[in-house]
């Protein structure tokens, strides 16, 4: 587990910190970069445990499935950037969010989820957690009066994500922490994987965790899975022992050590990518081809005050609907976008644009109730593009969407 508890980086800022935390210069060989430890085991120099329930208090490292230096590394990188007590890393998003619910919540206990998530959140929550005996209401996290009305003596947690995949919708953290905590909530969990740690720093704000995937914007090159917790020292330190250690699903140091390298340039790719989405927003917005933009750094977005008082950056993350029919316009940009990756995930330094049919999401991921369906029906129509917008140059960003959107 990593730690924010460098001496003198806790007055330096994001940027200094994206590239010094967890690193320095190797006391033996004086090598300025960090090393790449891949060892799966350790050898004591004194009789220690073999059980990470009974260590005989030995503080080294024995198997890199209890802990490993470059995880750690990362670690405390992704919890100094979050200015968080702690983080854990996972081999996936997912492997950190299954950590969180199967880890935190038992058979009896009550969760209350956001409606609109991530896909892998929103089918492992609905399909999953029934069956080990946790409840379940998703609910719109948008509004305050739908979380309050739906937490019980039993709601042990409220998981948000902000803003939210793909209707970038946003849910106010600090207005849910407070009223969550006043209900006797334990634990509010935030999945800022869209936000990223450059917009919003959600432990500030009064969550318990935050949850991220690496994969996405804070490793940013489309080259390595991960994920991440960030919370308490001790919260994290019983779901170590619980959620890496038992459940198995850690990070591999390789990609942990090409996380960490993607992370040195973060706080300068969240700013490239909020200057190309501006403007690319703007190109969008007065596009004939397009009858909708949903993007937080514009005013048209309905809940663009909230974006100003929580997000430092809007990041690069929109999703828009087109006149012609959805299909037709992912075809064309399936055979000729030149610069825009036609691919799912996000957060990559290059565009990836995705067509996400409602139809599909209706089937087979969200569990809306009849009149959020309608109401997603009414925004989506037969689908809506989901752009990552990379950190290109904006001009060619748009001249590639122009060639395909008629
Ligand atoms: C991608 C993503 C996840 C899952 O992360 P993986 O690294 O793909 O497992 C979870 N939440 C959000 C918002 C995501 O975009």
């Amino acid at each position: 587990m990593g730690a924010d508890n460098e001496s003198d980086s806790i007055l330096w800022g994001d940027r200094t910190r994206a590239v010094h935390v967890g690193e320095g210069v190797d006391p033996v060989t004086r090598a300025s970069s960090p090393n790449l430890v891949m060892s799966s085991t350790f050898s004591p120099d004194r009789i220690a445990g073999f059980s990470a329930l009974n260590r005989s208090d030995y503080e080294g490292y024995t198997y890199a499935r209890v802990s490993n230096p470059t995880v750690e590394q990362l670690a405390s990188k992704v919890a100094s950037l979050e200015r968080a007590p702690a983080a854990l890393c996972f081999a996936s998003g997912m492997a950190a969010s299954h950590a969180l619910l199967a880890g935190r919540l038992s058979h009896g206990d009550h969760l209350v989820i956001s409606d609109t998530n991530y896909v892998g959140t929103a089918e492992l929550v609905r399909d999953s957690l029934p069956r080990w005996g946790i409840e379940v209401s998703p609910i719109d996290s948008s509004d305050l009066a739908q979380v309050d009305a739906a937490i019980t003596p039993k709601t042990r947690m409220v998981w948000i994500e902000t803003p939210a995949n793909p209707i970038m919708r946003l849910s106010d953290i600090k207005a849910i922490s407070t009223l969550a905590h006043e209900r006797g909530v334990r634990d509010v969990v935030v999945d800022s994987t869209f936000a990223t740690p450059a917009a919003t720093r959600p432990m500030e704000l009064g969550a318990d965790f935050v949850m991220h995937s690496l994969t996405k914007y804070i490793g940013g090159h489309g080259d390595a899975m991960g994920g991440a917790v960030v919370g308490r020292k001790e919260d994290l330190e019983a779901l170590n022992l619980e959620a890496t250690v038992h459940y198995g699903g850690i990070l591999s140091p390789f990609n942990a050590w090409l996380i960490s390298r993607g992370i040195a340039t973060f706080p300068l790719r969240m700013m490239a990518h909020e200057q190309a989405a501006i403007a690319v927003a703007g190109y969008l917005e007065q596009h004939p081809a397009v009858e909708r933009v949903l993007y937080p750094g514009l005013p048209s977005h309905p809940q663009h005050d909230l974006a100003i008082r929580q997000m430092h950056n809007f990041s690069g993350m929109m999703t828009f609907k087109t006149t012609q029919p959805g299909e037709q316009v992912a075809q064309r940009m399936i055979e000729n976008l030149q610069v825009i990756h036609y691919a799912v995930s996000l957060g990559h330094h290059r565009s990836l644009i995705y067509w996400i049919p409602t139809k599909m999401l209706m089937d087979s991921t969200f569990r809306l109730g009849r009149q959020a369906e309608s109401r997603y029906r009414a925004f989506a129509g037969d689908g809506v593009f989901r752009f990552s917008v990379g950190i290109e140059d904006a001009d060619d960003i748009c001249a590639d969407l122009g060639r395909v959107l008629g």
